[in-house]
């Protein structure tokens, strides 16, 4: 069996759908993109592998693809997960496995390097560049995740095109978007995007807010309107991913199922989305979005609570919210 074969062995094991082996030569494009707009959000991405390792010379490229979840299980006492950051924390783990045994191989394998995973994918031929900056893979739309490692193992070049084709088949994403983040060109102005504000990561001034609905992280908006994802099913969400989404625990911290929920948040989406402070100014958040004034008491309980500056700016806006509907 050769190395590549063994590559796809793994990336099956794993749950992956494609994968190709592309050169760790720099990606211009990236970098081109990035010197015109500030679409990337982690400025520590690098258009060159070799300066983030410089012992890999090919990266593996990996997708996965996935079925949105079915809104309609979501009650209006549930915050929205988007079943993107539960592939995408599998994904993650799934890629450090298979590093893992590619190390075993005695190679180099770095698992979810600093590197536009996006790229990647345009790299490897995985699909083309929509307007909505998502890749648009000709199967699955644009409910996929990818992944890539970078190594120094034997492998043969599987695909390496630079498509830089932007998908203009229509102009749903961009009508979509309540921020108006999108620029019509294949950029997002992440200032406008509420991806990069949700899970409150940062300040999030009262506009974003109110985008944000009862989606505790990022957006679905975009990725819904496109025509290419209409042939993807919804599915049922995890019955205890829905239990933990239940916003009267998640709102108290004292409550017992408290901890209960936080976990499997975490177990679902990562720590890194899933901190405390995080959590709770994201879920006054909704809650605001909800205006259902039954939601008051507990408001009123996390403010004697706490003294964060901008969950208590949250919850007297919350407040607001839900008075000014029972008007
Ligand atoms: S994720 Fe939402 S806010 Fe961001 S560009 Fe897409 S539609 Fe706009
Ligand atoms: S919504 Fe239309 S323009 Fe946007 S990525 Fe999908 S097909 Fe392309």
């Amino acid at each position: 069996m050769t190395k590549n074969q063994e590559i796809l062995q793994l990336a099956e094991k794993y749950g992956f759908d494609e994968c190709e082996v592309i050169s760790a030569e720099p990606f211009l494009q990236y970098k081109k993109d990035f010197e015109k707009s500030s679409y990337a959000e982690d400025s520590d991405i690098t258009y060159d592998p070799k300066a983030y390792k410089k012992d890999a010379d090919k990266i593996v490229v990996l997708l996965k693809a996935y079925n949105p979840y079915d809104e309609s299980y979501f009650t209006s006492d549930h915050i929205y997960v988007d079943a993107y950051y539960v592939a995408g924390n599998e994904c993650y783990f799934s890629a450090k496995n298979m590093a893992e045994e590619i190390s075993g191989w005695r190679y180099a394998a770095y698992a979810s390097p600093r590197i536009s995973f996006r790229h990647c994918a345009y790299r490897a031929g995985m699909g083309k560049r929509g307007m909505s900056a998502l890749l648009i893979n000709e199967k699955y739309g644009s409910y996929v995740h990818i992944q890539c490692l970078l190594t120094n193992a034997p492998l043969d070049i599987t695909k390496n095109i630079e498509n830089t084709e932007i998908c203009d088949d229509c102009e749903s994403c961009t009508l979509s978007c309540k921020g108006g983040a999108m620029q019509g060109n294949g950029f997002v102005d992440i200032n406008k995007c509420v991806r990069h504000y949700m899970p409150a990561k940062r300040y999030v001034p009262e506009h974003i807010r109110k985008m944000v609905g009862s989606s505790f992280i990022g957006c679905t908006d975009c990725r819904v309107a496109c025509p290419h994802n209409l042939k993807i099913a919804k599915v049922k969400p995890p019955q205890d991913l829905l239990d933990a989404c239940y916003i009267p625990v998640l709102a108290d911290s004292e409550h017992e199922n408290y901890k209960k929920s936080f976990n499997t948040l975490r177990n679902y989406i990562g720590t890194n989305e899933i901190k405390k402070m995080k959590l709770i100014k994201s879920v006054v958040i909704v809650i605001g979005n909800t205006k259902d004034k039954k939601y008051l008491k507990i408001l009123d309980k996390l403010k004697s609570r706490n003294d964060d500056k901008d969950l208590l700016e949250y919850i007297h806006w919350a407040e607001n919210e839900i008075l000014k509907a029972a008007i």
